[in-house]
């Protein structure tokens, strides 16, 4: 079977869905060979020769394009790395590809100037005229011979992202065209997302042979016709050995590992996991530990990326009692152990390099409307923990709730400007309300994107606090306290927290 995941997202980790769904395939007996369109698209388009004879800077970064895109010597500053990812996005948004289209891309994002992935009728349309993607040239090249093989008559295509959606759907109808007896399914978190919205998505059934929703592996094993067997160890086939000669675009290779699909919280209203129901499935602590000393051995990463939506707080444990070896880092709770300064001590031991903290809010009265189950007083201890432990600290916050308003926002300006010492990196966001949530049942809601596949809807905020206000609010209140604006000054460009992890040495020089 063919696995293609396609471009065009963060292209500095293999695609942890492909690895999963490979592991199960050849637990089944199902030779499998993945294709990482973010990588290699990327990569190709790096290739193409500037869109634009007048430009100097296209023309400055390919003479030194291997440099720019090896990170064999990583950067000794914070604004040489800067400067770096900047030119690494520059080398595809110059390519001549690009310029022609009009298309807006870096390493983490595709849009297409004429066609949105929120519209049923341009994801058809992209499906009927795949030779007008950008990435035309690369997959009809690099696919070709791959589907030639007999053993790759079955195709997966995986989307977990809206910038996914346009080039995964010309991929799709590209090979239904040139190889109709291809059988194809579509899945990820993306077309999950869609079909457990309310939007009428019955036009998706006719661009692939299957479209699957929910966990993929017994799934995609029956559809080649075999019996399924159990997940598996992941495998990530050659992404990491790559013929074309470049690794991931990294400060060091990074290995991605789903412990869980879902959440076992699930409760807070902002969220889409609690609003798409989607059921919490965790792997046994005890495969996770194998599994994880079995791959660091095979590819000995330089960091584990554990993907779960929160990593469960019984894996935590076991991570103590059983380190990976590797460093790691994954979306957490605030865990009432991590108020025990032992703990986190511990935590750090067991190689956490940094935990993604999902706060949302100062407040404690929107905290409680949100359902997030933490109170303030035992972030505040938390947080000061985990520096002390020398764990990093991304947190996320978000503004424009329901339950929220001006004071309110204020209110969490001021708890992360108390608390900024111990906050590595912060992710400030306006609030998007899930198109799936009974959130606004007694809101006035309405279609927030043009699309018939929107995900997410706006709604008139009861006390007013509108997305503008709030979009002022960040720029001039939050972004006033000096100790905030430096904690975002931090933000690495571009891949954001899948690099925080290895910025450990620019803050110490702080
Ligand atoms: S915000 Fe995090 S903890 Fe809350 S339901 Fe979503 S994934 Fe779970």
């Amino acid at each position: 079977m063919l696995l293609i995941h396609p471009p065009q997202v963060r292209n500095c980790e293999p695609p942890v869905a492909l690895a999963h769904l490979a592991g199960a395939l050849i637990a089944a007996g199902e030779p499998v060979t993945l294709v990482d369109g973010a990588l290699e698209g990327f990569l190709w388009l790096t290739d193409q020769p500037c869109g634009d004879s007048t430009d100097l800077q296209g023309k400055r970064v390919r003479r030194k394009k291997d440099c720019i895109l090896s990170f064999s010597q990583n950067p000794d500053s914070f604004d040489k790395y800067k400067k770096k990812i900047s030119d690494i996005r520059l080398l595809a948004s110059t390519s001549k590809p690009v310029i022609e289209r009009g298309t807006k891309i870096s390493p983490a994002d595709y849009q297409d100037p004429q066609l949105s992935p929120l519209k049923s009728q341009d994801l058809f349309y992209s499906w009927t005229h795949p030779e007008e993607n950008v990435y035309f040239p690369w997959f009809s090249l690099r696919l070709k011979p791959l589907l030639k093989e007999k053993d790759n008559l079955h195709v997966g295509v995986s989307m977990g992202f809206l910038s996914q959606a346009l080039t995964g759907m010309a991929i799709c109808g590209w090979i239904k065209k040139e190889f109709p007896h291809s059988r194809v399914i579509l899945g990820g978190s993306l077309i999950n997302s869609w079909l457990k919205g309310p939007s009428d998505t019955s036009s998706l059934y006719k661009l692939a042979d299957k479209i699957h929703h929910g966990q993929g592996e017994k799934d995609i094993v029956q559809f080649t016709g075999r019996e399924y067997k159990g997940p598996g160890i992941p495998s990530f086939g050659d992404l990491y050995n790559r013929r074309i000669s470049k690794d991931y675009l990294s400060p060091g290779r990074i290995l991605p590992y789903s412990a869980a699909l879902g959440c076992s919280w699930k409760r807070c209203t902002f969220c889409s996991e609690t609003w798409e129901q989607n059921r919490h499935c965790e792997k046994s602590s005890d495969d996770v530990v194998r599994h994880l000393s079995v791959l660091s051995q095979k590819y000995n990463p330089s960091l584990i990326h554990i993907c779960d939506s929160e990593i469960s707080p019984e894996l935590i444990d076991r991570l103590i009692q059983q380190p990976p070896g590797p460093q790691w880092y994954g979306f957490s709770r605030f865990l009432s152990s991590m108020s025990s300064r032992e703990y986190c001590v511990k935590l750090a031991r067991s190689g956490c390099r940094m935990l993604c903290l999902g706060l949302e809010s100062g407040d404690q009265k929107v905290l409680n409307s949100l359902q997030k189950g933490i109170r303030l007083e035992l972030v505040s201890e938390i947080l000061k923990n985990l520096k002390e432990a020398g764990i990093l600290t991304y947190v996320y916050i978000m503004f424009g709730t329901p339950a929220e308003n001006r004071d309110g926002a204020l209110r969490t300006r001021d708890f992360i400007g108390e608390h900024s010492q111990y906050i590595s990196f912060l992710n400030a966001a306006v609030f998007n309300m899930p198109i799936a949530s009974r959130e606004d049942d007694n809101l006035n809601s309405m279609e927030f994107y043009e699309g018939d596949l929107a995900i997410y809807k706006n709604f008139i905020h009861p006390e007013g606090w509108s997305r503008g206000e709030i979009r002022t609010f960040l720029q001039k209140d939050l972004k006033k306290i000096t100790e905030i604006r430096d904690i975002l000054k931090r933000t690495p460009p571009v891949f954001t927290s899948s690099h925080a992890p290895f910025m450990a040495e620019f803050l110490q020089k702080e």
